[in-house]
């Protein structure tokens, strides 16, 4: 049954879904975790989901999305209860005892066209969107998608942007901040100024693997130890980069939701095409995403430093100490 977009259009997202089909429908995506890691105190959202009962050794993203769920007032949520976060069925039936409404979306096990197509097809009914309406949307994100896909260029090939530049705006491409025409505006801005710049030096080429980092300084503080973040895998997976004919075939690129295969080879690519001196893999506390580590240690030929990062807030001493250690270690090498 057509959902119909009420005086409050507004569906959260807590992961990158087909965005396309929101805009579709005429409701407006809103990511809930950028509103709440750009939340003025983030921590203090994390602590008031544990105050209503979520246990300490629940991830810190998954406690910041409830609170921010009810202090936004989000009437309507989408769950991706495949592929994406082992916690979202639990987290999804805790929101609707609060009368969320709860939308499903699964991406398939593996990431074969056909299964995609069907995916995307059952979500397109419960929004009660149309093909013809889905693809005019694609078209209009997909011009962002171009404008994203520069802005990555210009980090790694021009060198004139900044690894945390980069994964604000890439990031970003999970829900075109609510308002894509805005965002696109935000983009050319960004886009004229930024090739006028004098191209940033640095010895060390670093690429960032995994979730967005909850660390308010992590891009600041790995690239003042003359490095450059050329790469972040996550974020430009979010950008969706590649040229596609339609939805099914888009979604079946996107990496993030089928295992480790297709990641191992989107970032083995990276490696040669950005030419990385190490990678950092950013991991969240509590998270089951921590076991791909030993995946990406054993499939990537590559200095790779692990991190953890639990709560929002600056990165602790013990992590700088270990990343100064790694870039140190890098730097004996290159
Ligand atoms: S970091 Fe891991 S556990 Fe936390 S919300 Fe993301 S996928 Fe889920």
């Amino acid at each position: 049954m057509k959902q119909s977009p009420p005086e409050n259009n507004i569906i959260g997202i807590t992961s990158t879904i087909p965005v396309e089909v929101i805009y579709a429908a005429g409701f407006t995506p809103v990511d809930i975790n950028n509103i709440f890691i750009g939340a003025d105190e983030p921590d203090l959202l994390v602590t008031r989901s544990e105050s209503a009962g979520f246990p300490g050794n629940i991830c810190a993203w998954i406690k910041g999305i409830y609170s921010t769920a009810l202090e936004h007032g989000i009437r309507r949520i989408i769950a991706v209860t495949g592929g994406d976060c082992s916690n979202t069925l639990a987290l999804s039936e805790i929101m609707g005892m609060k009368g969320i409404e709860i939308i499903p979306f699964d991406y398939p096990l593996n990431c074969s066209r056909v299964h995609v197509e069907q995916k995307i097809d059952d979500f397109r009914k419960a929004l009660g969107t149309s093909w013809a309406d889905i693809k005019r949307e694609k078209e209009r994100l997909d011009r962002i998608r171009k404008k994203l896909k520069v802005i990555d260029q210009l980090t790694f090939i021009e060198n004139v942007v900044t690894g945390y530049e980069n994964h604000l705006f890439l990031v970003s491409a999970s829900d075109f901040k609510s308002d894509p025409d805005r965002f696109e505006k935000e983009i050319d801005t960004f886009l004229d100024e930024a090739k006028g710049r004098q191209a940033l030096k640095a010895d060390i080429r670093l690429g960032v693997l995994g979730v967005p980092p909850i660390f308010s300084d992590f891009y600041q503080f790995i690239e003042s130890l003359g490095t450059r973040v050329v790469f972040n895998e996550v974020q430009r997976q979010f950008s969706m980069p590649y040229v596609t004919n339609d939805i099914a075939e888009q979604y079946t690129l996107y990496t993030y939701p089928y295992g480790s295969a297709p990641r191992i080879r989107d970032i083995a690519e990276a490696i040669e095409e950005r030419r990385l001196d190490g990678l950092i893999h950013y991991t969240q506390t509590f998270c089951f995403r921590q076991l791909y580590d030993m995946v990406f240690r054993q499939r990537l030929n590559i200095p790779i430093l692990t991190i953890e990062g639990d709560r929002p807030g600056e990165i602790d001493r013990r992590t700088a100490l270990r990343i100064e250690a790694f870039v140190e270690m890098i730097k004996g090498t290159v």
